[in-house]
C-alpha cells in the first residue's frame, strides 16, 4: 500500500491507510518504508527532494511547531481535517504572514484593552466590540440573534401530545 508523506506539527509523517487502522509514523527525511504499530507495511511517496527541503525550510520559520503543517492532496486525512492541500512555498509564506498580521492585531487590541483598564484608553469598549459583564469580564459584544427561518410564529405543543 502507498502512503504520502506530509508534515504534521513539525514532523514529516505518513499515515497507515489500512482501513480503520488510523496509525501514523514519524519519518526520517527520505524514508520510503513504514511499518505501523499494527504491523501494516506501506511505501512512502515523497514530494520531489527540492520541495521537501523548501517546505521544511519555510515551515521552520514558524516558531510554534504546532503551526508547521503541510498536506498533499493525495493524503486522505485532509478530508477529515479540512486543512489546505498542495500548498506551495509561496502559499505557506503567505499563510504565515497572514497569521503574524492576525497576531499583531490581537496584540494591539490587548494593548488597547490594557490602556483602557489603566484609565488611559483612547478607545471605548464599544469601539473594541466588547462589553463588561456584571462579573467584571470583558467579552465580545453580543450580536443581534438571527431568527431561524420559518420558526417565527410557530406554536409548539409543550405537553408532548
Ligand atoms: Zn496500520
Amino acid at each position: 500500500m502507498n502512503t504520502h508523506a506530509r508534515v504534521n506539527q513539525g514532523r514529516w509523517i505518513a499515515d497507515c491507510l489500512v482501513p480503520y487502522c488510523n496509525d501514523a509514523r514519524e519519518l526520517a527525511i527520505g524514508q520510503t518504508q513504514i511499518i505501523c504499530a499494527k504491523g501494516h507495511s506501506s511505501t512512502v511517496i515523497w514530494p520531489p527532494e527540492k520541495d521537501v527541503v523548501a517546505i521544511s525550510d519555510e515551515l521552520g520559520r514558524r516558531p510554534d511547531p504546532s503551526k508547521r503543517n503541510w498536506c498533499p492532496s493525495e493524503a486522505p486525512i485532509h478530508l477529515l481535517t479540512g486543512e489546505p492541500v498542495d500548498q506551495t512555498v509561496e502559499d505557506l509564506a503567505a499563510e504565515w504572514a497572514e497569521a503574524q498580521d492576525a497576531e499583531a492585531a490581537q496584540r494591539s487590541k490587548a494593548n488597547q484593552i490594557g490602556q483602557l483598564i489603566a484609565g488611559a484608553g483612547p478607545v471605548s469598549l464599544d469601539e473594541l466590540g466588547l462589553v463588561l459583564t456584571e462579573d467584571g469580564l470583558l467579552v465580545p459584544k453580543p450580536t443581534d440573534p438571527i431568527p431561524f427561518p420559518g420558526l417565527a410564529g410557530m406554536q409548539f405543543d409543550s405537553t408532548g401530545g
